[in-house]
């Protein structure tokens, strides 16, 4: 598994080591970090080996399963970072989807709700074929996530791997980096600190958040379907970012103020997944409520695991 200590990538990792699987973690830390993993060192079906995907991958065994989730996934990070995000969505993707190859094992490419730019169709449907600006700043990601896809489908076409590929959508919980500048630990940290939650632009534009239980669920889901096309993986609970700063000021029982920044260039102004397919393919939705997951993410923030 590429991205293994990145923050969903190691909650994958707990999940299939509790079902019995063995996994190598692959992870150059540019984002992720030793201490998402740090529980399972010393597990007897656990190895982790700190490289980079887009440079040749030297890692000995066989392999029943690929999961490529290495990327950079907070726009703060892959905007520092555009070369490295592009590499790890193109190279990386080859290199993983090669071992997949070499081992005749399925593969899973975890993309993104990016793939639909700034969208023309509300709620997003796989279908859509999306609206990304090619040369903004946000097209490191954009289109590397839509590059990999075309990859992982012509190796589908071309090699018959068993391919699958999840489109995720804003996702959420413990091990999140508290400083990865995304909005929910951006106004968690903001509310711990009693500081000012910072809204960009005039907040109307929209967002859906998906606890990372539910989400790793539809992953594992995904993994053994035949479903080889895109399917949307994320919570339809849409709102406004000026509701979801409303939401933590609840939660967190505080007088927070609200402040106005400027919005960034090319920030998707709605966003919501249609779910229709995971429902129908995977008999999959999610279960967890924004307060709950929100609960499990603020008790994480306040560790010193978290602050680190
Ligand atoms: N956002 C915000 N304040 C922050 C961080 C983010 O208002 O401190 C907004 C951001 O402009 C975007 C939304 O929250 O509209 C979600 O941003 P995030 O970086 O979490 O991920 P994105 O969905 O843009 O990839």
């Amino acid at each position: 598994m590429s991205g293994a200590a990145g923050f969903i990538g190691s909650h994958l990792c707990d999940r299939l080591l509790s079902e019995g699987h063995t996994v190598t973690a692959l992870d150059n830390l540019i984002t992720g970090s030793r201490r998402n993993i740090d529980h399972l060192q010393g597990h007897p079906g656990f190895r982790f080996f700190e490289c980079d995907v887009a440079s040749p991958i030297r890692v000995d065994g066989r392999f029943d399963g690929v999961w490529h989730l290495a990327s950079l996934a907070s726009p703060k990070d892959y905007l520092a970072h555009p070369i490295e995000t592009l590499e790890a969505g193109s190279t990386g993707t080859r290199n993983m989807l090669e071992i997949a190859r070499r081992d005749g094992t399925r593969f899973l490419l975890t993309s993104t709700s990016e793939v639909y730019g700034d969208p023309l169709e509300h709620p997003q449907v796989e279908t859509h074929w999306g609206h990304v600006n090619p040369v903004g700043i946000r097209s490191c990601y954009d289109e590397s996530k839509r590059y990999a896809e075309a990859l992982t489908m012509a190796y589908h076409r071309r090699c018959g791997l068993r391919t699958n590929i999840a489109r995720i959508f804003n996702t959420y919980g413990p091990r999140m980096a508290l400083k990865d500048g995304r909005v929910v630990p951006a106004f968690l940290d903001q509310a711990l600190r009693g500081e000012p939650l910072t809204v960009f632009g005039d907040g109307k534009q929209t967002r859906s958040f998906c606890y990372v239980a539910d989400l790793v669920e539809g992953l594992v889901r995904l993994a053994a379907s035949e479903e080889r096309y895109p399917v949307n993986l994320g919570n339809p609970a849409e709102l406004t970012i000026l509701e979801f700063a409303e939401r933590i000021r609840r939660l967190m029982g505080s007088n927070l103020d609200i402040i106005f920044e400027p919005l960034p260039e090319d920030d998707p102004r709605k966003r919501r997944p249609d779910i229709s397919k995971a429902k129908r393919v995977l008999g999959w939705e999610p279960k967890v409520s924004l307060e709950d997951g929100l609960r499990e993410t603020v008790a994480y923030f306040k560790t010193a695991d978290a602050a680190v």
